[in-house]
């Protein structure tokens, strides 16, 4: 499962594909009682991996009482932070916890150009975190979203990457979602641009000796969501007020966990893939891009 535990960040990235940010928590995000209990259904159902995203997690105090719980119910755990909270205590319980993957945004190989994409970020913090998660043996993984203002760095980031101790180096299309897509024309890097992008990574690879290791994200989201239409994928996104989506990118809530158990709704996740609904949203987003600006929304779906 992916679960976005709250839409609050401290940072205002001009490519967020959540539209997150200090102002942005919902107005009905879990409550710890309730997100506990999600949590201990998920073990119930044999739940292997819960992928953590933004907002910032880190930054919601119970968020590791549902972390305890998802681990002791079997569950691994991908972090993913914007790093700038990350202290001795965090490291302590993180290194309990054993997760399978922390991922930090590392959007440049310069403080000017991290900071100018994701205002309220600090590019000193965001380095030193990952060099002290790595210190620690989580074995960090530093992530680089491309766009127009920053894909000239990206080997640079790279190596910064490897310099600070990160595992892995990932990265991948920009994603044309939340304010992403609102800025479209002046972010999105052009396909030319990102193919020669991914050819200079390949040499930096090269030249560090495949550590850490590259990776890249095969595709966009529109072939994402066709991919997926194809052949679904075993996965529900639960979003802060516990409403349950089949992806982000797909603005239908299937279901509502403050109403129904998980079971309930990982039955319903299954039958939505072949509703006529989603199925015709996909194909219309397609041609009609307007339809990936619905992304953060939940809208009920009439064959629930
Ligand atoms: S990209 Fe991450 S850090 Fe930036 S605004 Fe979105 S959730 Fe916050």
């Amino acid at each position: 499962m992916a679960w976005q535990i709250t839409n609050r960040c401290a940072c205002r990235c001009q490519h967020c594909c959540e539209e997150s940010g200090p102002e942005r928590g919902w107005k009905r995000e879990l409550s710890r009682d309730e997100a506990v209990r999600v949590a201990r259904e998920a073990g119930e159902l044999g739940i292997p991996y819960a992928a953590f995203g933004g907002g910032e997690p880190l930054g919601i105090p119970h968020v590791w009482d549902v972390f305890e719980t998802l681990v002791s119910g079997g569950a691994l755990l991908k972090i993913e932070t914007d790093g700038l909270s990350i202290d001795e205590r965090a490291l302590a319980r993180l290194k309990e916890l054993k997760p399978a993957s922390i991922q930090i945004s590392l959007d440049g190989a310069t403080a000017e150009v991290h900071e100018a994409l994701r205002p309220g970020s600090r590019f000193q913090d965001v380095a030193k975190a990952i060099e002290n998660l790595a210190a620690a043996g989580l074995e960090p993984e530093a992530v680089f979203i491309p766009t127009k203002l920053n894909i000239a760095q990206a080997p640079r980031a790279y190596e910064l990457a490897a310099s600070l101790g990160a595992r892995v180096f990932a990265t991948g299309p920009l994603m044309r979602l939340g304010r992403a897509a609102l800025a479209w024309e002046r972010l999105a890097p052009s396909e030319a641009e990102w193919a020669s992008c991914v050819a200079a990574l390949e040499e930096t690879r090269h030249k560090l000796g495949g550590f850490p290791k590259l990776s890249v994200y095969p595709w966009d989201i529109l072939t994402e969501m066709r991919t997926r239409l194809e052949s679904p994928q075993a996965m529900i996104l639960v979003v802060p007020d516990g409403k349950v989506k089949l992806l982000n990118a797909l603005p239908f809530a299937i279901a509502d966990l403050r109403e129904e158990p998980l079971a309930a709704a990982w039955e319903k996740a299954k039958a939505a893939w072949g509703s006529t609904e989603v199925r015709d949203f996909i194909r219309r987003a397609q041609t009609d891009r307007a339809l990936l600006r619905h992304a953060n929304e939940c809208w009920s779906l009439s064959s629930r």
